[in-house]
């Protein structure tokens, strides 16, 4: 089943190139801010022996470290998604789902710029 949206006119992609380049900027930043969390969270551990400043119920720096790289290596995907949309943004196929060659439409792609797939096959499981 293909989808019934209409295709994106120069508008569109005009508000989506707006779209993606802010979210990209912002992604930017998150990228930065986490590396210097990382930093602070090994140079924390360097300096201390102990765990002392810790909460002892709470998280270690071992975890911490883990949930910091983790969410790192997701924003370095979303970026690295966000500049190849970017890449795409002027060819035809652009906005077109890649399971069911439907449009995703505008408003999809201005809520969710990395999307690749229309709504539908989105929530469809396989
Ligand atoms: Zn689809």
């Amino acid at each position: 089943m293909t989808s019934s949206l209409p295709p994106l006119t120069s508008r569109d992609r005009r508000a989506l190139r707006t779209a993606i380049t802010d979210e990209l900027a912002r992604v930017d930043d998150q990228i930065v801010a986490l590396r210097r969390t990382f930093d602070d969270i090994v140079e924390a551990n360097v300096n201390a022996n102990s765990d002392d400043e810790h909460d002892p119920d709470g998280t270690t720096v071992a975890f911490e470290r883990a949930q910091v790289s983790a969410l790192l290596r997701q924003a370095e995907v979303d970026r690295d998604d966000l500049r190849a949309n970017l890449d795409r943004l002027d060819r035809d196929d652009f906005g077109v789902c890649e399971v069911c060659t439907g449009f995703i439409g505008a408003e999809r792609l201005m809520a969710l710029p990395t999307a690749t797939r229309c709504i539908t096959c989105a929530q469809r499981t396989w």
